[in-house]
Order: C-alpha cells, then structure tokens, then sequence
C-alpha cells in the first residue's frame, strides 16, 4: 500500500495553490483564501509567511473595509519583481513579453514576421534580441521564473520541437533547444501550440473563466483549437490533440495545405474567406478578412455571401465538436473572431441542424476576451506553470 503525502508534500500543494489563487484572482485577503481553500486561518497564515519570505507575495493592509474591527490583511503577488518571459511566433508577427507574477505585462516588443519559407533564424533571433534588451532594463532585485513560446505549429510535447507550421510543411524544427541557447539566460524555453495555449488562456484569464469543458478555436492563416475537458487540455498521445483544423468537413472540397480535401481550414481559414470574397491577393492577414467583414456590415452582397458560404462551414465543424465533445462554451479567437461575428446567423443555424439537441443544449458561442494576446497570455502561463507548482523550490534554483 502506498504511503498518503507527507506533510513536506502538502505544504509545497499548499504553496502553489495560493499562490495560483493570487496569480489568477489578484489581491486576495486571507480570510478570503482561507474560505476558498478550505484551509483555516492559522494554516493560511504560515503559508503566506513563507510565500512572503521568498519574495513572491507580499500582504499589506486593504485600503477601505466599510466594516468595524481588525481587518484582514490583503495578499498581493510580487508582480513588479517576479516575473516570466512569454514568446508569441505567429504567422504574421513574432512578440516578446516580460509579463509579472498575477498577469501583469510589464514590458512588450513585437515585431511584423513575412510570410515565407520558414527560416529558423529569423524567428529566434528577434524574439532573443527583445528578450535580452528587456532584460537588461530589470532592475537587479527582479527575479525570471521561466520562458516559453506560443508557436503556430504543431509542437512535440517531450522536446518541444516543431512538426508541422503554416509555410513550414512537415519539418523537424529544434525551435525549444535553439531558443533556449540563443536566449542564453539559464533557463529552458517550453513551447506549447499557440492555439492550445490561447484556449488554456482563455479559460483561467479570459471569456471562460470558471467553465470546465471549453473549445477554443484560433483563426490565423489557419484554424487551430484546443479543446478543454473537465479543465485539462486534451494534448492526445504526443501534444498534437486539437488540430480541429484538419477536421475534414467537405471531403470533395478545397485542397488544404496539409494535402487533405475539404479540411475545416481550407474552407473557412482566411484563403477562403478571402476567395469567396474575390479578394485574395491584394492584401492579406488579419486585415484583409477584418475589411471583408466590414464591407459585409456595410451592406456589400459578395461580402455578406462569401461570410454565409464560410459560416456554413464553421457551423458544421462546430456541430461535429460540439456532438464529440458536448463543451459548455466553443470560443472564437483571432481572425476567427470576426468571422464569427459576421456569420454568426449562418454557424448558429448549421448547428441547430447538425448537432444533436441534447449535445448543443446550454452551449454558449462567445468570441475570444483576450483578442489578440490569447497566445501571448496563454505562452506566460506556461512559463509560470513550474513555479506554480512548486513555489520555492523553482525560486531558489531562479535566484541561485
Ligand atoms: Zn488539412
């Protein structure tokens, strides 16, 4: 039979739980977390001591009470001195943050990325190059947790290599092990498909914050997805579950990059937005389908057709997802988010056909609450994942 936790090991689940709780909910009184955790008052206390000791919280009194008597002492991360480094490689930009214990983005670059053949280099040195200037502005007492990277392709989730990307076809990109040594800072690079992380952003940051069963699905140059059940990301067997984009949803349809027919991205990614609009050419991204949604709003018919054409293929992948998965909330994210909102009547109405009453009963469609930066949010709570865990432990090693 094995042996229940010691008590070291529930003190260390008892440090990261607080500390996530102040990380994710803010300012936090003690008699607040000690309700919310279900520890009592004295446990709280001495947890908070310890967690105050290392410089990752610090307590302080609450500015207004409006009651009478001694008030309980208000819980704050340590924002301003630990911090991560979250990495966002999109299709169309790459973006370096230093983001503060609790969420806080302290400091941001970014910079436009070309569509073209994918060159290693050309992403990791920007991104290290912000980094490091950032970096060189902390102030001495400031202490880095952990890096990662969002990547808009498939990543390998034992060595954080890069499979499969937009422009990239099916590659082994070592993007993990040469961020980390380009980065030089002492610390791994974890990296995580930027869908997935935007979809486990949304759901301890953004529109889905306490739903448990959650699809997340992220328009770039492609679709991508994560899907969350009971609050956990479904990776799959190596970290590539929810590429709900190659969902195949028109078998004798456009041709996808990934050389299937009729994948969910060939007929409702931003090429066939942009097609059906007859506006592919000219301009592209993120943009260009926003102006397709726009001339819609506007009254223009071949807007407003090409958006009913690609809602109609949105609606039927949602209804398959929606039948698997029974979520309580589907999110649309990136360019996704103004597809949806220009062809909601049509996705809306392909649901109520195809998905069973009983699967789509109580399902909310809401577009994404952190916008643009769902990935790069998402990359930050990533690289806070360790020192979460295991608060002091990962403080020691950071300081050391
Ligand atoms: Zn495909």
């Amino acid at each position: 039979m094995r042996a229940g936790p010691s008590q070291e090991e529930i003190r260390r689940h008892n440090l990261g739980a607080l500390l996530r709780h102040v990380h994710l909910g803010g300012p936090t009184s003690r008699a607040e977390l000690t309700n919310r955790m279900g520890l009592n008052r004295s446990t709280i206390m001495a947890l908070t001591a310890d967690l105050t000791a290392a410089g990752l919280v610090r307590e302080e009194l609450p500015r207004e009470t409006g009651r009478a008597g001694r008030p309980s002492l208000v819980v704050r991360p340590e924002s301003a001195r630990v911090y991560v480094f979250a990495l966002d490689v999109g299709v169309d930009r790459l973006v370096a943050a230093r983001v503060g214990l609790g969420g806080t983005i302290l400091d941001r670059r970014e910079a436009v990325r070309r569509r073209g053949p994918f060159v290693l280099d050309e992403v990791v040195g920007p991104l290290a190059g912000f980094a490091r200037q950032m970096h060189r502005k902390t102030r001495p007492d400031t202490v880095c947790v952990g890096v990662a990277a969002a990547f808009s392709g498939g990543v390998s989730r034992s060595d954080g290599v890069v499979r499969f990307g937009p422009n990239m076809g099916s590659v082994d990109v070592p993007f993990a092990e040469e961020m980390t040594r380009k980065l030089a800072l002492g610390l791994p690079v974890a990296v995580g498909n930027d869908a997935n992380l935007a979809a486990l952003a949304e759901h301890t940051r953004g529109v889905g914050v306490g739903c448990r069963d959650l699809i997340y699905l992220h328009g770039d140059v492609g679709i991508g997805g994560g899907v969350i059940v009971n609050g956990q990301l479904l990776g799959g067997h190596q970290g590539f579950g929810g590429e709900v984009g190659h969902m195949i949803v028109n078998p004798k349809g456009r041709l996808c990059g990934c050389g299937s027919l009729g994948c969910l991205e060939a007929e409702a990614g931003e090429r066939a937005v942009l097609e059906a609009a007859g506006r592919f050419g000219a301009r592209i991204g993120r943009d260009a389908v926003r102006a397709v949604v726009d001339a819609a709003d506007r009254g223009d018919i071949v807007a407003q057709a090409a958006l009913s054409r690609v809602g109609d293929w949105l609606g039927l992948g949602v209804a398959n997802l929606v039948n698997v998965f029974n979520p309580e909330m589907v999110v649309f994210g990136g360019m996704l988010r103004e597809v949806y909102l220009g062809s909601a009547a049509q996705v809306r109405s392909r649901l109520a056909v195809d998905a069973l009453s009983s699967s789509r009963d109580g399902l909310r469609l809401r577009t994404s609450a952190l916008g643009d930066d769902a990935t790069l949010v998402g990359a930050a709570e990533l690289a806070f994942a360790q020192v979460l865990a295991d608060p002091l432990e990962v403080l020691a090693r950071a300081g050391s």
